[in-house]
């Protein structure tokens, strides 16, 4: 099965790639590994990307389309994959298409991870960071009332990435870029959209089900 995955900061989507990806024996790609394989592995568009990288500016879309190209040649990849990261955009999401047709396939379905806005600041919001083990608490689910570690004593702080309007402003730029990637995918009759609250398990079981019809 070739499937992409997309769904907004905090749906849990990166275990969710590794658990869907692991159940149909099908490698999870996501953007993250390709970049950081090529770097480690000094090659060509790896070299590129780091110039770009050192300097601060934003990789071009070209070397990560070459790197996306390059990853979906190898041999592991050729009876599936579930893509992560990739497509971002709708003219990434036609590249893709096209890529695809040369290499005489297509994507099967493209699942969408479904959180309410919330939903995803109550998860996010409520994160403390301890200060010296770096362990993760949740005021909520942990019910962490005091901002010390239970694991080390150390004091729990809540980092910027995790502050309330932070996120809501990763919402809003992933919503910006998403809404019109959903709808191409609409259009094309393979977006299939999961409910992603709840526990990792439950969410990962919805997905699976979601899939069924196109697995064999
Ligand atoms: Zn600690």
């Amino acid at each position: 099965m070739r499937l992409v995955l997309v769904g907004p900061p905090g749906a849990g989507k990166g275990t969710q790639a590794q658990y869907i990806a692991s159940n149909l024996s099908i490698p999870k790609i996501s953007t993250g590994d390709i970049f950081r394989a090529n770097v480690s592995g000094g090659t060509e568009l790896g070299k590129l990307a780091k110039e770009y990288m050192d300097r601060g500016d934003l990789v071009p879309d070209e070397v990560t389309i070459a790197m996306v190209r390059d990853r979906l040649s190898e041999s592991d990849a050729q009876d599936g994959f579930l893509l992560d990261g990739f497509p971002r955009n709708v003219p990434q999401a036609e590249i893709l298409k096209k890529m695809l047709e040369e290499f005489g396939v297509a994507l099967d379905i493209v699942l969408e991870l479904v959180v309410d806005d919330e939903e995803v600041v109550r998860r996010l919001a409520g994160r403390r960071t301890c200060s010296q083990c770096g362990r993760i608490w949740h005021v909520d689910f942990d019910d962490k009332k005091d901002d010390i570690c239970d694991a080390c004593g150390g004091r729990l702080y809540q980092r910027d990435d995790d502050k309330e309007e932070t996120i809501r402003h990763r919402l809003e730029v992933y919503q910006e870029q998403t809404a019109p990637l959903v709808s191409f995918y609409a259009q094309e009759r393979i977006l299939v959209g999961v409910d992603a609250t709840g526990p990792v398990e439950e969410v990962t079981q919805r997905a699976m089900e979601a899939l069924s019809p196109y697995t064999d």
